[in-house]
């Protein structure tokens, strides 16, 4: 496989170039024996990089001071040579510097053809770079070449998103459709990837269903516009009857720097929040951000108000916290939370009243209703709130009213609750120190209800937030309307 070598000699001071005539045979172009400096200087067969190294070479050669050039011993470089017919050809170039009794400086070398090894060389690496069935980067060399791309980019004040990708429920295709089936499928996942990303993106084959995507420079909203489109058109009907399959994909995203700058940081982030979307019922694309892991690796169905449950018992505060306050969408946060706890807690409606700007009747802010014909009016109910205010008293976890049963109140009193159809109710109050700003409660529409130790302390977490939320939020509008940052 390896040519053969060809020696030559420079003699500089006299500028003669002597050369074996084989080795004018492996060149397609004509060396002469007198100007070989020069020649090689303008050469316009060599590509612009290589003949700049290869003037670096000569003026080493002519100016370099004995010692110097002693000390460098022999040099080995790659020189390419563009053919007539614009093939590339490789030649490895060798060569040592001679000085003779006289001073005078030789230059003995050696050329050698290495087309042929560098080119089956390089289909070699590629082979291994590439996998073979969708043509995308290997597993092995995916993680390399987004490795570099971060680090020589670290310098840079870019932003980067590294997506992991999921078919759903794969093996259902492999088993209903057989295996031929499943590969078309994932080879259809390759070019639609190819087709909806950017050609500067890097996207990796890195399992049987899952694939990899680096973008470089891209900002959010056009990573989840990009992310929308690909499981747009991933989203399909395969087979028929008993064997039709929904195809749908699932998408983790992890961004650098935010959530790492190595490959190996972003992908287990990205494949963390990939999960999360497969937890979420999957055909959804997840952005990572940091509580998904201590909720996500323990559970495993799609039930999203069953799954908060657990958490959200074991530490209230921090759960409503996150939620309302990192939240894009409050609202839609708010109204989700209530609409968990009634869930939870078994009752049929929870809802949030705040006193805009001190006037007595205060206004309904968010409602859960399990049955959506439930009036729900209480809040403006003059008669329920008065009774209710009356009822108020300080807990260990906060200012609450409650009823476990309201058939025990005064007969006057439950005549008013069972017109509202409340059989027991909780409430807990938002205070600024003596002044009553609002509450938060639930109604047991059913039966009777005894209130847990645990509804409590998340109504009174619950409270705790919203009002510091809702203080906030009227901060906020002052600040705007007066364009003022003093109250
Ligand atoms: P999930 O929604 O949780 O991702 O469910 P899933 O069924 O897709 O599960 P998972 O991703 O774990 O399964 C991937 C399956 O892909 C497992 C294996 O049988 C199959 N598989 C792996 N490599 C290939 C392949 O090259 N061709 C085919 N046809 N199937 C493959
Ligand atoms: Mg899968």
């Amino acid at each position: 496989m390896v040519s053969k070598l060809f020696s030559f000699e420079w003699r500089i001071k006299d500028d003669l170039f002597i050369y074996d005539e084989a080795l004018q045979d492996m060149l397609p172009y004509h060396l002469p024996h007198k100007g070989i400096g020069q020649f090689l200087a303008e050469a316009e067969f060599m590509p612009d990089d290589d003949r700049k190294r290869f003037q670096k070479h000569l003026l080493f050669l002519l100016l370099y001071p004995f010692r110097q050039a002693r000390r460098r011993r022999s040099q080995q470089i790659l020189m390419r040579v563009l053919s007539p017919q614009g093939q590339m050809l490789y030649y490895r170039l060798t060569y040592a510097l001679m000085i003779e009794d006289d001073g005078s400086r030789i230059l003995h070398g050696t050329l050698q053809d290495i087309t042929r090894y560098y080119r089956e060389n390089a289909e070699l690496k590629k082979s291994l770079q590439h996998d073979a069935m969708t043509g995308l980067y290997a597993k092995t060399y995916a993680p390399q070449i987004i490795n570099q791309t971060l680090e020589t980019d670290r310098e840079c004040d870019r932003h980067h998103a590294l997506l992991v990708l999921d078919i759903d429920h794969f093996k259902q295709v492999n088993d209903k459709l057989g295996h031929l089936i499943g590969d078309a499928v994932i080879i259809d996942l390759a070019l639609a990837l190819k087709m909806n990303f950017r050609p500067q993106d890097i996207l990796g084959h890195i399992g049987g269903d899952e694939f990899v995507v680096f973008m470089p420079d891209a900002d959010r909203s056009e990573v989840l516009a990009r992310c929308d489109r690909l499981r747009n058109s991933m989203r399909r009907q395969l087979g028929h009857d008993d064997n039709e399959i929904k195809l749908t994909g699932s998408i983790g995203i992890a961004f650098a720097p935010e959530h790492g700058q190595d490959y190996e940081t972003l992908f287990a982030h990205a494949d963390s929040a990939l999960y999360e979307a497969k937890r979420l019922g999957r055909d959804k694309q997840v952005i990572y951000y940091e509580e998904i892991e201590e909720s996500s690796h323990t559970v495993d169905s799609s039930d999203r108000a069953a799954l908060e449950y657990d958490e959200l018992v074991e530490k209230p505060l921090d759960y409503i916290f996150r939620m309302v306050l990192h939240s894009d969408d409050t609202e839609l946060s708010v109204r989700l939370l209530l609409e968990i706890f009634a869930k939870h807690f078994h009752v049929q409606r929870a809802y949030v009243f705040w006193n805009i700007d001190g006037s007595y009747w205060p206004r309904l802010l968010y409602e859960y209703k399990a049955d959506p014909e439930d009036i729900g009016f209480r809040a403006h109910n003059p008669e329920v709130r008065r009774l209710m205010w009356h009822r108020y008293r300080r807990t260990p976890y906060g200012t609450f009213t409650e009823c476990g049963d309201t058939t025990n109140l005064s007969p006057r009193t439950a005549g008013i609750f069972e017109r509202a159809g409340i059989h027991a109710w909780m409430e807990c109050a938002m205070m600024e120190g003596k002044e009553f700003l609002g509450g938060v409660g639930f109604d047991d529409k059913q039966g009777p209800h005894k209130w847990s130790k645990d509804e409590h302390k998340v109504l009174a977490a619950f409270a705790n937030i919203m009002h510091r939320f809702l203080l906030g939020q009227i901060y906020f509008e002052r600040t705007r309307s007066s364009g003022s940052i003093y109250l």
